[in-house]
């Protein structure tokens, strides 16, 4: 696009305010926005990057003139808010790598509007990917129970997660991933043609030598007023998030939810008692999510010999239970050595909590890709 006085302009059209301008084939210089820039900068809100003119920093700034550059997005724009002491992750939005300031998702999107959204959390450790099929697995449920399309991407999907955990430099932590129904003006119903959304992040964090993998956590008991059907994983965490509050008012960690007379689950995690040698966990339902580490976790204890019975328990049951413990995908198995105010057993993290933790640890490592 020429911009006049043999200068030339190109709007990155997935990178808000992003200017490339410089001499046709001569110079090259990359403008960005707000955040990085220098006290004064020199146009409006958009500021000029001035650092070495090296032949190969020309190159990759030409090769952008071209094509919407993958490398500018993925590699050059992180690194240079870095340079500047701004951490910035390279995230994945409908089809494009770009960097997390830049990315935009419209006002309109029905995530936004109607929590008309799913997702999913797999953990990274070791830098790979733990449990990738059974969440690609309850993805496809939940997007089949709302009726909601797979975005394009859909089948890139492993190499998406895989290419984040490169570029954000994950040894710890996880992936998110949300699907939405997409972008439509506000209806109740749903609307027929919109492309749906998709937006994957990650997040670095440790996960095996935590605190309250050592002390264990503390929950509350609040009712699951939840909607019914849990067992899908929608973007709607309101609720779960209310509990955490409440818990956190309470001095405590988390909270268990009952519906009934029985507990569901934790606000973001699957709930268990051992009692004697049998570990005991509510059935698969609408009532719960079918947590993957719940899955995998079961089938672990039963290699272990261990009993397991999948049926509902009370507050009363926990309360009088040897050990309680949570699993979920960022926690793994943690123990739970207190229920509204009563200390579970002799009110530390018991045996079996630990020895699931551990072999959780080991099995899911030599699976993760
Ligand atoms: N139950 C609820 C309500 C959750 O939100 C989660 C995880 O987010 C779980 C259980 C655990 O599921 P997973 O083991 O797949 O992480």
């Amino acid at each position: 696009m020429p911009a006049g006085n043999g200068t030339e302009s190109l709007m990155i059209p997935a990178i808000r305010n992003l200017t490339i301008t410089g001499h046709a084939r001569t110079a090259g210089r990359i403008a960005i926005p707000d955040r990085a820039a220098p006290a004064t900068p020199p146009q409006g809100n958009i500021c000029t990057l001035s650092g070495p003119r090296r032949e190969s920093e020309k190159q990759s700034i030409y090769a952008v003139k071209d094509v919407v550059s993958e490398r500018l997005i993925k590699y050059i724009i992180p690194k240079t808010f870095a340079l500047k002491g701004i951490p910035v992750r390279t995230v994945f939005l409908n089809g494009q790598y770009m960097a997390e300031n830049e990315a935009r998702v419209s006002i309109f999107d029905r995530g936004f509007l109607m929590a008309d959204g799913v997702y999913e959390v797999t953990s990274v450790l070791d830098g790979k990917l733990l449990e990738y099929e059974g969440h690609t697995k309850r993805l496809v449920r939940s997007l089949n129970e709302l009726d909601m399309a797979r975005p394009k991407d859909f089948d890139a999907l492993l190499d998406i997660h895989r290419e984040l955990v490169r570029l954000n430099k994950v040894e710890q932590g996880s992936v998110y991933l949300q699907v939405t129904r997409g972008v439509a003006d506000r209806d109740f119903a749903y609307p027929k043609d919109a492309a749906p959304t998709l937006v994957l992040f990650t997040q670095s964090k440790p996960l095996l030598d935590t605190p309250a993998s050592r002390s264990g956590i503390k929950v509350i008991v609040i009712e699951d007023l939840r909607w019914g059907r849990r067992d899908i994983k929608t973007v709607q965490l309101l609720y779960p998030s209310m509990g955490k509050m409440m818990a956190k008012a309470a001095g405590c960690d988390d909270a268990w939810m009952v519906k009934d007379g029985f507990i569901t689950e934790g606000t973001s995690n699957n709930a268990y008692i051992a009692k004697g040698s049998k570990i005991i966990t509510r059935q698969l339902s609408n009532d719960i999510l079918h947590g993957i580490t719940r899955h995998s976790l079961l089938e672990y204890a039963r290699e272990a010999q261990m009993q397991v019975e999948e049926r509902p328990f009370t507050l009363q049951e926990a309360q009088a239970a040897d050990e309680a413990f949570i699993s979920s995908a960022s926690t793994f198995v943690l123990p739970v050595v207190e229920i509204d105010g009563v200390p579970i057993g002799d009110g530390i993290p018991g045996t079996t909590a630990k020895r699931l933790r551990d072999i959780y640890i080991v099995e899911s490592r030599k699976r993760a890709i």
